[in-house]
């Protein structure tokens, strides 16, 4: 070796190398059934990772339920009926057959879920209990109590241990080494050592999570849905859709900011299940309000309506002091809110409120995204052996989502992507050295470079600027000139954020550090894709074009450009399949009167 080789040499960061078969990115309930699926197929070589601890992923906070079309309160329920309140929600922008995936599995997959020892709330029978959720024509979301995600995460892990899948905690991946046709594995750092690691795998499935936190008021952690999934893969070659829809649930925490007692529980979820169970929606003058907005479906029509119709009151005066509504159950006895919602409960009690003698103050807060990545009926995008699949993919959902429908996707996905790579895994992957040297070891070096940066900017600041321009300029109501300044502002703070004011690789500043390089492509993605479509549906909703347009029955289409910046195409959506034709011609709608 010459001098000036053993030079090149020395300046080659080092790293950490792990082979494996399949990695999956992210151990929510998407992830975990994955590595469930592939362990039962036989497949033993899985390492799924996440950026927390083991079972500390955001499926926790999911409280109300999810669905599937058991029929045990409502027997005129089916997986079509399903497919159609589905279809009929996501105003037919979701793509039909990967809704028909998830409602014809979701009976199967929730006696799974049961086998395996899931908690489920029952009925006087011993049935898994179902209850209503908004603009679903049936009772059909089953539920524990209102900690269903911590329940269903619990057992899913459970279940993960016992067939020894391995887990690796605290490793945040921050690059996916792709040549833009086929996946090589991934990079990232143990954030507890700052240790770089490789991890050489020829199958990826990134389930890491969604976007809704790009927004200052929303039902996320900080640190969670930041856009890991959708920005690791648009980067990695994969397209992303639909990113535009974003879902404001109507009933986020509405407090006094200024009081620090409260403050933290701004935007928090107060569940869908509050209203399933009967909560009225009451402005500052005493006036049920939803009677004027939707005099049919009232408080359980679908979500972007009742945001929507929040907003409103809240715009023209009849708001509470602190910008929000009242949400109230006091008309049922103590023992059923309790039973029933019991962290609700308990979570008002802590904070002085008596949710059986009292409302709760409430208002809209981003909650989910529904587009993401572009993937196959199997989790697959255009990028060979990179999947995507739970919060992190698109086309369930359209352009709104049904809630109680995110945790199905999570099971009836998991196990699909399963079924697809258990038969083509045949050892661990064989990274090129042309893609370490020209992807992996440069990324570590900007990792490197980045840790312990002395720059001009705050990185909370730049993170807290980010999610402030997206609540002000892509938030419920939208409208062109907004919207581009928007993408004007954005570019400005591209620019902070090239010079932020970073700690060591295990500080928190760091990984926010990271965080920001996922949000910045998030965010212009779903401005843009806010911006092209000039019409509302669902939950975008364009002030200067306040109508649907049939003409926009498309899905927006988002990739990389071979040179710098993003394009996007548009696409129009399939037809759904006859049976659930059937359904939705039979038009099928949820009686909410028969809860009272
Ligand atoms: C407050 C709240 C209540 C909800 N209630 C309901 C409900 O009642 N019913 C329903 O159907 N849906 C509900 N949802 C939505 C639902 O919880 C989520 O859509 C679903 O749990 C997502 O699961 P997932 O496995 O896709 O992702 P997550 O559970 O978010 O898991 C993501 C995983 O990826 C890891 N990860 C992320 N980024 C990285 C990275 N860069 N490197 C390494 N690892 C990474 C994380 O550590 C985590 O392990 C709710 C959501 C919220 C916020």
């Amino acid at each position: 070796m010459d001098s000036s080789e053993t030079s090149a040499a020395e300046k080659r960061p080092t790293y950490d190398r792990v082979d494996v078969s399949v990695l999956v990115v992210g151990a929510g309930a998407a992830g975990a059934r994955t590595a469930i699926e592939l362990a039962e197929r036989g497949v033993d070589d899985v390492l799924v990772l996440g950026k927390r601890s083991h079972g500390d992923a955001h499926t926790t906070w999911a409280r109300g339920g999810i669905n599937g079309a058991l029929g045990t309160r409502d027997p005129e329920d089916s997986w079509e009926i399903h497919a159609a309140d589905t279809l009929n929600e996501g105003h037919f922008i979701n793509d039909p057959e990967k809704v028909e995936t998830v409602t014809k599995q979701m009976p199967a997959r929730l006696r799974e879920l049961d086998e395996w020892g899931m908690d489920f709330s029952r009925t006087e029978d011993g049935d898994i209990d179902q209850r209503y959720f908004g603009a679903q024509s049936f009772r059909r979301t089953a539920f524990a109590g209102d900690h269903t995600g911590e329940s269903m995460l619990r057992t899913l892990v459970d279940r993960a241990q016992d067939l020894e899948i391995p887990y690796r905690e605290n490793v945040m991946i921050t690059k996916l080494l792709s040549d833009g046709d086929q996946t090589y594995g991934a990079v990232g750092f143990d954030m507890d050592s700052g240790d770089p690691i490789l991890f050489n795998t020829d199958t990826v499935v990134l389930a890491a999570g969604g976007y809704a936190a790009l927004y200052n008021r929303h039902t996320s952690r900080d640190d969670e849905n930041n856009g890991d999934g959708p920005a690791l893969a648009y980067d990695a070659g994969a397209e992303l859709m639909d990113m535009e829809f974003v879902q404001f649930h109507p009933t986020g925490m509405a407090v006094d900011e200024s009081d620090p007692e409260w403050e933290p529980w701004s935007g928090r979820l107060v569940t869908e299940a509050v209203r399933g169970e009967g909560g009225r929606l009451y402005n500052a003058d005493g006036e049920r309000f939803m009677e004027r907005y939707s005099p049919d479906q009232m408080e359980l029509d679908a979500r972007d309506v009742v945001a929507r119709a929040i907003a409103k009151e809240v715009a023209e005066g009849r708001g509470t002091d602190n910008g929000g509504v009242y949400l109230d159950l006091s008309h049922r006895d103590r023992s059923f809110i309790r039973e029933r919602l019991p962290r609700m409960y308990e979570r008002f009690q802590d904070l002085g409120v008596d949710m059986a003698t009292e409302a709760v103050e409430v208002a809209p807060t981003s909650h989910y995204g529904m587009g993401g990545v572009v993937v196959d009926d199997y989790g697959e995008t255009r990028v060979d052996g990179l999947f995507a699949i739970g919060e992190t993919m698109a086309g369930v959902h359209g352009a709104n989502r049904l809630g109680g429908n995110s945790l199905a996707e999570t099971v009836a996905y998991g196990v699909v992507a399963g079924e697809r790579i258990a038969p083509r895994v045949d050892g661990p992957g064989d990274v090129p050295e042309t893609v370490v040297e020209s992807v992996a070891e440069p990324h570590f070096t900007d990792l490197t470079a980045m840790a312990d940066h002395d720059g001009d900017h705050d990185v909370t600041e730049v993170f807290g600027e980010i999610q402030n321009l997206m609540w002000e300029h892509a938030g419920i109501l939208r409208d062109e000139e907004s919207l581009q300044t928007g993408l004007d502002r954005l570019g400005d703070l591209r620019e902070q954020a090239s010079d932020m004011n970073v700690g060591s690789m295990t500080s928190e500043s760091f990984e926010f550090a990271v965080d920001v390089g996922f949000m910045l492509p998030i965010a212009e993605a779903v401005l843009r894709g806010a911006l092209q479509r000039t019409e509302s549906r669902g939950a975008h909703y364009r002030r200067d074009h306040t109508k649907k347009d049939t003409d926009w029955q498309q899905n927006i289409y988002v990739e990389r450009a071979d040179v710098g910046g993003m394009t996007s195409h548009t696409e129009p959506v399939a037809s759904p399949s006859p049976a659930v034709q059937d359904a939705l011609d039979e038009g099928h709608e949820l009686d909410y009167h028969q809860l009272e």
